[in-house]
């Protein structure tokens, strides 16, 4: 998706543009030093059990505040990353905070999993299995709580590279989600194939939940048709209450936005997990209206 955004971005001058030329050229190089110098921070997003309100796992989310430029989206800086060749750096390097912030909490007895999202690019490199396996090497959970997200589109670039690459990751025994389902065309036939465990509903389909009848038949159809096919299911993009008890009442595995919680930084996530134990009873009681 991000590379329909910027078609060419480094290899086509045009007119007119060498501003955001320039802005790209510095941020590349930027990104380089800001990656060997932890310049930049991970954010935690939670991911609760729609039916029991648990905390389960958290997604890390990467943030780069830049010096001069301020806030960089993460969508505009691993494009960059990908068309620059840093992408895996920038992949290896999340991958070592991830397992590190993790190993904080566990110290701090907060039990939960982590998902990672990937690139597409990182499907095709050679490394990534290895990186994977020594980083998670010795973890406190077992592998199926790490999970990695792959978005739908990614996986489509090439679904027999990505294939091979899904398979050799899940016999390090993580587990696999197909990150913004419904905006990349995949066909069913595709899907059945892959060695997923989950559907992860993108967000466009949810942020609007309560209002729209077609995004409601769309997720829950969605639903339906993955536990059909084996697949649990995350919805993001959660936003009110309307969507939380619905997703629950459609049986959604696990729910994730910001009505739950917005992303955290690593050091806020025991609070966030108190505030969101306590908040069990409200999140969970049965609204007659649908029971
Ligand atoms: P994603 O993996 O689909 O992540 C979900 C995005 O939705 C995140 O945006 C999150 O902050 C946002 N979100 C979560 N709940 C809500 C909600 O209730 N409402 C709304 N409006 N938004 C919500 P973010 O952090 O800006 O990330 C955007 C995308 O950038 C991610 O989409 C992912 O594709 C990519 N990305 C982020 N971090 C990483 C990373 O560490 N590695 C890679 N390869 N990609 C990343
Ligand atoms: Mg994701
Ligand atoms: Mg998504
Ligand atoms: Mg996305």
């Amino acid at each position: 998706e991000q590379a329909e955004a910027h078609p060419e971005a480094f290899t086509r001058y045009k007119p007119g543009q060498d501003e955001s030329h320039l802005r790209e050229l510095k941020l590349v190089t930027d990104l380089h030093t800001a990656i060997l110098n932890n310049g930049l921070h991970m954010n935690y997003q939670p991911k609760l059990n729609s039916q029991t309100g648990e905390l389960v796992q958290v997604e890390a989310l990467v943030r780069w505040i830049h010096p001069e430029l301020g806030f960089i989206s993460p969508e505009e800086f691993i494009f960059l990353a990908e068309q620059s060749g840093q992408i895996h750096d920038l992949t290896a390097h999340i991958l070592q905070r991830v397992a590190s912030d993790a190993r904080r909490w566990h110290e701090q007895g907060v039990d939960a999993g982590v998902a990672i999202n990937l690139s597409a690019m990182d499907l095709t490199w050679p490394a990534l299995i290895q990186h994977i396996g020594d980083t998670f090497e010795g973890w406190h959970h077992n592998l199926e709580r790490v999970t990695l997200e792959v978005t739908e589109s990614a996986l489509m670039e090439d679904p027999e590279e990505a294939m091979a690459t899904l398979n050799r990751l899940r016999e390090l025994g993580v587990t696999l989600s197909v990150d913004d389902f419904g905006t990349g065309y995949s066909s069913l036939s595709q899907l059945r194939k892959l060695p997923v465990q989950e559907l992860k509903i993108d967000k466009s389909f949810v942020l609007r939940l309560d209002t729209e009848p077609q995004d409601q038949l769309i997720v829950r159809s969605t639903i339906d048709m993955a536990h059909g096919l084996g697949l649990k299911v995350v919805a993001e993009g959660i936003e009110n209450l309307e969507a939380w008890r619905l997703l629950q009442h459609w049986g959604c595995n696990l729910a994730q936005g910001f009505y739950l919680s917005r992303p955290v930084a690593p050091e806020d996530l025991p609070e966030t997990a108190r505030a969101l134990a306590d908040r069990r009873e409200e999140l969970t009681h049965t609204n007659p209206e649908y029971s």
